[in-house]
């Protein structure tokens, strides 16, 4: 059957799901899950009391379960009744070093900790896919891997996940893999958004410590004095992008810390800055990664300098699977009417480290708008804002969306 060629209404779902109408009875327990985990957020790779409200929520399921060794992660996998592939659903957990300021009635009990990013409606809408999933298992012809995971705003959880047995988790390697992520702003709400191709960038970071000779401020011939040095590097990384980088393949290099000396008359022996680099197809960026050391090192060799540059690989280009793409785009139109998904123009500079399962295994990152109904999409606060707020009715659509492209991909 064709899941592209299918006429726009639920009903004419692959061997009807019925996820639609299932969602119904667990509305109320996933909007209850999401406001526990906003009340309670934690960050970085360790998320012990996310990690327990998604077991509590777990409980009960036909779910092979398995959490993290080096992270709080959890994995569960439901064997369906009927043989068939594996897909892989993710919902990422974790939380930002933000004070909130959003006023709500559920919000943040933690100060300083805010689920600023929307991952507690991602933990919902997973357990709700597990849930609707759970439902059908008799049905179910092949595996999915549900992937819960921490620090993906930084250090990284999904390729600890990879290196403890992620991909493996169901015996055989996934065919296809999904997420879905909530925006508070931009999108409005309810709307699903993707694209063929790159989603989010690659994002970098280059440190540079451009060494000279300290000195009198009056006397620079007896000195080396990095700071011009270290000047002419951050206007010539420009340089470099604008005429080394294909405009229709972009990269942005933006230096966000220079530091150097300490008074007007002294010349100080070193200058450092720090720029993050972002790109969106792998040839991009290495030709950023190798252009931006040879700008370095080579004005250093011009000045008599050395240079201590840094590349510090960061999260790769997350890159959607065309056909993933289409298919994520026609089910969510399907299932929700078309004036409920909208291709995106252009990825987003942000970066994400569901792009290290991409890599691994085809698939789709899908947006969900949750700017709240009232909010203008185009001026409300954008995600990671203290003040940024995610409305939780768009919950049950997202469990539904990861269920239904989990359950016809493992039908095709
Ligand atoms: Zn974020
Ligand atoms: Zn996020």
């Amino acid at each position: 059957m064709s899941t592209l060629a299918s006429p726009a209404t639920a009903d004419a779902a692959p061997a009807d799901s019925g996820f639609r109408a299932a969602v119904r009875d667990h509305t109320g327990d996933l909007i209850a899950l999401r406001r526990a985990v906003h009340r309670r957020p934690e960050i970085g790779l360790q998320l012990p009391q996310t990690q327990a409200a998604v077991l509590a929520a777990l409980d009960g399921l036909p779910l092979e379960i398995t959490t993290g060794r080096s992270l709080s992660s959890v994995v569960a996998v439901l064997r369906g009744g009927l043989p068939g592939p594996v897909v892989l659903l993710r919902g990422d957990m974790d939380a930002l070093p933000v004070t909130e300021l959003t006023g709500l009635e559920y919000a943040s009990e933690v100060a300083g900790v805010m689920h600023a990013c929307g991952h507690d409606l991602h933990v919902a809408m997973l357990v709700g896919a597990a849930r609707l999933l759970s439902g059908v298992r008799d049905r179910l012809p092949g595996s999915v891997i549900f992937m819960f995971q921490p620090g993906e705003e930084g250090p990284g959880g999904a390729e600890p996940m990879i290196a403890e047995g992620l991909l493996a988790a169901a015996g055989e390697h996934p065919v296809a893999a999904y997420c879905i992520h909530v925006l508070s702003a931009i999108e409005p709400f309810g709307r699903f958004s993707t694209r063929r191709g790159p989603m989010l960038a690659a994002a970098d970071t280059l440190k540079v410590t451009v060494r000279g000779a300290g000195g009198h401020g009056s006397a620079p011939q007896f000195a080396k004095d990095p700071i011009p040095a270290a000047c002419e590097m951050v206007t010539a990384l420009q340089t470099f992008v604008t005429r080394s980088i294909d405009i229709f393949d972009p990269a942005v290099i933006t230096v966000g810390s220079f530091h150097a000396g300490t008074a007007e008359n002294v010349i100080p022996a070193q200058a450092e800055f720090a720029a993050t680099l972002r790109s969106f197809s792998p040839a991009t960026r290495e030709r950023v990664r190798r252009g931006v050391l040879d700008v370095v090192h080579g004005i250093a060799a011009a000045h008599g300098l050395t240079a201590d540059a840094d590349y510090v690989p960061g999260y790769p280009v997350t890159m959607n699977d065309g056909g993933e793409a289409e298919f994520a785009a026609s089910t969510a139109a399907e299932l929700f009417g078309a004036d409920r998904f909208a291709w995106m123009a252009n990825p987003e500079a942000g970066a994400e480290d569901m792009s290290y399962v991409l890599e691994r295994v085809p698939g789709a990152f899908v947006n969900l708008g949750a700017c709240p109904p009232g909010l203008d999409p185009m001026t409300a606060p954008l995600n990671h804002a203290a003040q940024a707020r995610y409305d939780d009715a768009v919950v049950p659509d997202g469990a539904v969306l990861l269920a239904e492209l989990a359950w016809r991909r493992l039908s095709r």
